[in-house]
């Protein structure tokens, strides 16, 4: 989660000591659409979130926001009113961080190489298309070629360069911010959410 003092232009530089504002402060891959289809809200968020422009949906009872973020511009635009979700989560690379089981340094180079995975695909992605939006066509392009047929002929054609960066963005993301259990996401049909389990 992002705190808004990221616009310090010494936020590049690694501290001292290991402290995850710091290091989200280059990241915001959970804010920008890389990581979450959406933010889970308890039912008590909703009218908050709404004023806080999150464009809250609430569906069969449940209710959440979608990803990109609305109120994220490279930092969070309402870091002290975010929702419980976006407090209480943490990523695997900021659990390591706090628990003392990678270095500072390691942990600022890894948010670096997912930036330049993320700027990778941006480059190649179609006119316009955020994190969120790509994330799921690459979703959707990897099971039509392995032969899901409930996805279009389209998502087959995919240019190749993109499927490529997205595919080392999106492993890269297993390997140090996702759970264990939540690789191979691309070829589950139940959308990500950002939920209580951190
Ligand atoms: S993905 Fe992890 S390091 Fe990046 S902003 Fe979120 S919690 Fe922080
Ligand atoms: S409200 Fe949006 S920008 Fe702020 S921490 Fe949550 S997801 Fe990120």
């Amino acid at each position: 989660m992002v705190p808004p003092d990221a616009i310090d232009p010494l936020a590049s530089a690694p501290p001292a000591s290991p402290a995850g504002s710091d290091l989200c402060r280059d990241c915001g891959l959970c804010c920008d659409g890389s990581l979450f289809y959406g933010v889970d809200l308890a039912g008590e968020e909703v009218e908050a979130a709404a004023a806080n422009g999150l464009d809250p949906i609430v569906e069969d009872g449940a209710a959440q926001f979608r990803q990109p973020c609305p109120r994220f511009c490279g930092v969070c635009g309402i870091y002290p009113d975010r929702p419980l979700r976006c407090r209480a989560y943490r990523c695997e690379l900021l659990k390591r961080l706090e628990r003392g089981q990678v270095e500072v340094e390691s942990a600022y180079a890894i948010v670096a190489e997912a930036q330049r995975l993320a700027g990778a695909a941006d480059a190649v992605a179609l006119p316009g298309e955020g994190r969120g939006a790509a994330r799921q066509r690459w979703e959707r392009a990897l099971r039509a070629m392995t032969g899901d047929r409930a996805e279009s002929r389209a998502d087959t054609q995919a240019d190749p360069r993109w499927l490529l960066a997205m595919t080392a963005f999106n492993y890269y993301l297993d390997r140090h911010f996702r759970k264990p259990r939540r690789h191979r996401v691309a070829l589950a049909h139940k959308p990500e959410t950002m939920s209580g389990e951190g």
